[in-house]
């Protein structure tokens, strides 16, 4: 029998990562948005944290902080988060694990870290993703999905496993609940390893190399640097001559005006006015500072 291989989508676009600072004291490394990459539409921004050394006794992590309009995706690799915010939602996010807030209308959040790595010390590794909402879903209520790493998806592929948070990858489903269809899968693999994703036409798809060597579609990608695939449909490949975590980004465009100011991602400017007036008078909440 002769199998014909799926088409490999073209690399468009490498984009590395730079040095961004979401708050005082947080160094991240962010391949978008940046000079090279706007955005990768639904997702809007991948801040890459770590891998850092905590000392005990250090603690450190985001102050109460408004969000509107969007979802944040927290994926932990080593370490820990501790979350509260002012739906009364708090959790821990622990290696392995996701969590998936939508802020939607408004919300207000603190992102510590995990207690037991400040009491003792330890590494600090993970990403945040943030996804963009649609119009229609902007000013949909809060909402929380805490995964914990059993209930994300593993399927095997040579030489390592593809874990889907969300989306489906070979009739495997992850299980974060999204508003519009997209995927986000992360990769491990070995050296030697290889995965082959295949990508719905007309979606945008990135790979992220968080660590590791890899080669995405035949072109060798560094660390912290994110390659943007054409839409004109076909699979994505990554295969690993090092042990390698990659972060596979696929969705839908949604297609409308982004207009972002801080932590409001809106359609128009007259709604991130709004926003900061709405923060301002209460109406996403609030949250006590850390004792
Ligand atoms: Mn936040």
């Amino acid at each position: 029998m002769l199998q014909t291989s799926p088409r490999l989508r073209d690399v468009t676009l490498i984009a590395p990562a730079h040095k961004a600072q979401p708050a005082p004291g947080l160094v991240v490394d962010r391949p978008f948005p940046g000079p090279a990459l706007d955005q990768l539409d639904p997702f809007l921004m991948l801040d890459h944290f770590g891998p850092a050394s905590i000392r005990p006794g250090d603690a450190g992590g985001l102050n109460p902080h408004p969000h509107r309009g969007f979802e944040t995706v927290t994926i932990m690799l080593e370490g820990a988060m501790e979350h509260h915010d002012s739906q009364g939602n708090r959790g821990v996010i622990r290696p392995g694990g996701v969590q998936w807030m939508t802020a939607a209308r408004g919300i207000v959040h603190a992102e510590y870290r995990g207690q037991e790595l400040v009491r003792q010390g330890g590494t600090l590794h993970g990403i945040q993703l943030w996804v963009n909402l649609p119009g229609r879903y902007k000013m949909n209520p809060p909402g929380y999905q805490d995964l914990g790493p059993e209930r994300i998806a593993q399927v095997p592929v040579t030489g390592g496993v593809v874990r889907a948070i969300a989306g489906e990858y070979r009739g495997v489903a992850g299980p974060a609940s999204t508003f519009t269809p997209l995927a986000v899968f992360h990769v491990r693999l070995e050296a030697g390893g290889k995965a082959q994703i295949p990508v719905a036409d007309r979606w945008n798809a990135g790979a992220y190399l968080i660590r590791g060597a890899v080669q995405a579609n035949g072109r060798p990608l560094q660390e912290r640097a994110m390659a943007v695939f054409a839409d004109a449909g076909g699979d994505i490949e990554i295969a690993a001559s090092a042990p390698s975590d990659v972060l596979v980004l696929a969705g839908q465009p949604i297609g409308e005006p982004v207009v972002s100011w801080g932590p409001f991602v809106m359609n128009t400017r007259e709604e991130i006015m709004t926003a900061q007036r709405d923060y301002a008078l209460g109406r996403m909440g609030s949250l006590p500072d850390r004792a």
